[in-house]
């Protein structure tokens, strides 16, 4: 799944919620999270993203590791 990570903390443009055929990015209170049980994992949020806070779990970067579980925990 993809993931959003700290850019999107104050920025919450929200140009991938529109972006995304399945309807699985939510807002939260701080910034956007992706479902990662219902993304289809097909890219179209990162290049909307204005601030470039969206990756693929695989590419999170190290010091941003701790958001694959954000988003996940967040839908739970
Ligand atoms: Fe939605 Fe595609 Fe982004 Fe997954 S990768 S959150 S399906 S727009």
């Amino acid at each position: 799944a993809y993931v959003i990570v700290s850019p999107c903390i104050g920025e919450k443009a929200g140009e991938c919620v529109t972006a995304c055929p399945v309807d699985c990015i939510q807002e939260g209170p701080e910034q956007f999270y992706i479902d990662p049980d219902t993304c289809i994992e097909c890219g179209a949020c990162v290049t909307v993203c204005p601030v470039e806070a969206i990756f693929y779990e695989d590419d999170v970067p190290d010091n941003e590791k701790e958001y694959i579980e954000k988003n996940r925990a967040f839908f739970k």
